[in-house]
């Protein structure tokens, strides 16, 4: 005869659950902690009387706080504060204790030397603040990969540091930003975002600052890393790590203290290519130049001897790509260990800008060590 199904008592299933995740796994005799989740899951493992972790939201302008301006198509970056930012999403009270700082104001193509400086001390303090569980930076997504590279390479940290933005302004129908916001506040809460790269958090996206590049002008879904891929992904249900936190490979700098930066500009490679915009950055004072090769970061003869010229002046050359993806390898096509150049690998030519202007800034010209910081070996 068939037994009436007994549901096991609720106390027990969850008086065990919360046994297997609390205790240390016992293998054969030896008691090992496993090392740091990489998934944190909402109900219901966890305890109903959450204790939530405190986030900074750090504000800076960009679309996620614009304003369309009832045309449909048109819309103001930077136009609304952080807490109105934070109080249209009030499911992020589930989430965590809220604390809205402004930096600026503005739509990120209008970014700074002297806010990027700003914005990384305030956070180099917030890091030495144990009630900040967690940063959250919303910003323009057009500059965003630039900020997010910056602070990778300036901050030595271990709480989540996390960019956000929206591509759709509020008053727009199915504007990003709320959901985005909320995203990015879950994964800067989870435990299991600790010790990770500096995160760009779009559109259930998580991706490292070192490899995440706008992709779309217009998409939802216009960050992505194309060379290595997200690195998690984030729902309502969870904050997901494909692989467990890794020690950071590159190389931290001092905030530069003054601004603007060393000039290093970058000139676009095409069809027909001449001496004059090299010639002309030279002139200008640039202490370095990043070339948007075509193809493995390539240009004609006639750029290429005034790059050969720049460098023997002490201009420091980098080449990197105008192609989105790949890598730009030493000595292909190219002769870098003639030329005294420096290949840009997987940067695109704005990160590749940042890092060498942080090389200058630090009084780096040694061209080893400077092609040892692109190549992120020690
Ligand atoms: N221009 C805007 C900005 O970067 C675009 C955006 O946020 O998506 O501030």
């Amino acid at each position: 005869m068939l037994r009436p199904f007994t549901p096991l008592p609720k106390i027990t299933l969850i008086g065990t659950l919360a046994y297997l995740c609390l205790s240390p796994l016992t293998v054969s005799g030896f008691s090992k902690t496993l090392p740091h989740s990489t998934t944190t899951m909402a109900s219901p493992m966890q305890p109903a009387e959450k204790n939530k972790p405190m986030i900074l939201i750090l504000t800076t302008g960009g679309t996620i706080a614009g304003q369309a301006s009832g045309n449909g198509i048109g819309y103001t970056a930077a136009k609304q504060d952080g807490n109105h930012l934070v109080s249209a999403v009030p499911a992020l009270q589930n989430e965590a204790e809220i604390k809205v700082e402004s930096v600026s104001q503005i739509g990120s193509q209008d970014m700074s030397d002297a806010i990027l400086s700003k914005l990384a001390k305030h956070i180099q303090k917030v890091e030495q603040d144990p009630t900040i569980k967690g940063i959250v930076i919303t910003h323009g997504t057009d500059t965003m990969e630039e900020t997010a590279f910056f602070l990778n390479n300036v901050i030595r940290h271990e709480k989540p540091i996390v960019m956000v933005g929206a591509m759709r302004a509020p008053g727009y129908v199915s504007a990003d930003g709320p959901a985005n916001l909320l995203q990015a506040v879950k994964v800067a809460a989870s435990p299991a975002a600790m010790h990770r790269p500096v995160m760009i958090v779009m559109n259930d996206t998580i991706l490292d600052a070192h490899s995440a590049q706008k992709m779309n002008t217009t998409s939802v879904q216009t960050f992505q890393s194309p060379n290595s891929g997200p690195i998690g992904i984030v729902n309502e249900a969870q904050v997901r790590f494909f692989h467990p936190a890794q020690p950071a490979m590159n190389r931290i700098f001092a905030i530069p203290t003054t601004t603007p930066f060393p000039r290093v500009d970058i000139i676009y490679s095409h069809v027909q290519m001449d001496a004059a915009p090299i010639e002309d950055a030279v002139k200008r004072g640039a202490k370095g130049i990043i070339l948007a090769g075509v193809g493995n970061g390539n240009t004609s003869s006639e750029a290429l001897n005034a790059l050969k010229k720049a460098a023997n002046n002490g201009v420091i050359i980098v080449r990197a790509s105008r192609v989105a993806t790949g890598f730009v390898d030493r000595n292909v096509e190219v002769d870098d260990d003639k030329n005294h150049f420096i290949a840009a690998e997987d940067l695109n030519p704005q990160k590749a800008r940042i890092l060498l202007q942080l090389l200058l800034n630090n009084k780096e010209t040694n061209l080893i060590h400077i092609q040892k910081a692109f190549s992120k070996i020690d």
